[in-house]
Order: C-alpha cells, then structure tokens, then sequence
C-alpha cells in the first residue's frame, strides 16, 4: 500500500495489543485519506527537514483500541492525525526538547503545518492542524486557516 514517503500503514496501525490489530487496521481504512494526508503533509516534512529517522510509536488509534487504553474520545489519533515516537538518537529528555525546537522552527518558517507539538508520556506528539465539523469529527485544516497553527505545552513528562 502506498501510504507516505516515509511512513508504511503497517507502522502507523501497530498495537501492543495484538488481539486488537485486526480491528485498528480494518478502523485505520476507513479513515485511509485522512492519514495518508497527515502523513505526507505534516510528518514527511518534518523527517525530510530534520533528517532523523522517526520511531513510531503510536499513530492510528482506533476506536476500538483507543477505548482499550483509555484515549480520550476527540484524540486525533483517532481521526489518523496524530504521531507519538521520538527520533533516532534524540531519545534523552534535552535532546526531546532539542527536537521540538527544530519542528517549531520548521512551523515558523512555514515548512510545515502543526496542530499540537507536545511531549506527552515520553514521546514526541504531533498533530495535524484540525477543526471539528459538525459531526464532531477532526477535519483536516486548510494551510489558509486563522487558527491557531502550533503549541509548545507543558514540561517533560
Ligand atoms: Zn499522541
């Protein structure tokens, strides 16, 4: 399946939870355009840039699995617009934060279009700029949007 430069859909549907990877994968296809999107859009560039492998370690959350663990109901995860991992090498708490340095970079000069930049249980979170339709589901956000384009929260957790 082509899904991104650098992303497979095998990586971006991987679960811990092996019993559920069947369900996350069959979910992930219903929500294909949206992650393939995500990933070419917001994660390649930001790979390309910084020229660091990116380690994977949660993306697609699917209903199914997000209620396993416990997401919260609006997490992008689920809407396929969500990364956590860290980057090769870069794996130390000050190198984590050497790395959102660099994407916060990337977003001010315009490389790349970011809804939330954090840290949050040990990996690196991104997230595609999004809007909630009416449905209550993530869309994804037109590069001309007035939103809000990027935040840095919290400490290392
Ligand atoms: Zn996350």
């Amino acid at each position: 399946m082509e899904f991104s430069k650098y992303f497979t859909f095998e990586e971006a549907t991987r679960t811990n939870h092996t019993d559920l990877l069947k369900a996350n994968q069959d979910e992930a296809k219903t929500k294909l355009d949206a992650g393939i999107k995500f990933a070419r859009e917001v994660l390649d560039p930001i790979r390309e840039n910084l020229g660091y492998p990116m380690m994977t370690n949660s993306f697609y959350r699917g209903p199914t699995l997000n209620a396993k663990v416990g997401g919260s109901t609006r997490s992008q995860h689920m809407a396929f617009q969500a990364w956590d991992g860290n980057f090769k090498g870069f794996e130390s708490d000050d190198m984590k934060m050497f790395i959102l340095g660099a994407i916060w970079s990337l977003i001010k000069t315009g490389k790349v279009k970011v809804g939330q930049l954090l840290i949050e249980r040990g990996c690196i979170h991104i997230s595609g700029p999004r809007d909630l339709n009416r449905d209550g589901e993530v869309a994804y956000y037109n590069v001309a949007t007035k939103r809000k384009e990027g935040i840095i929260s919290g400490g290392l957790k």
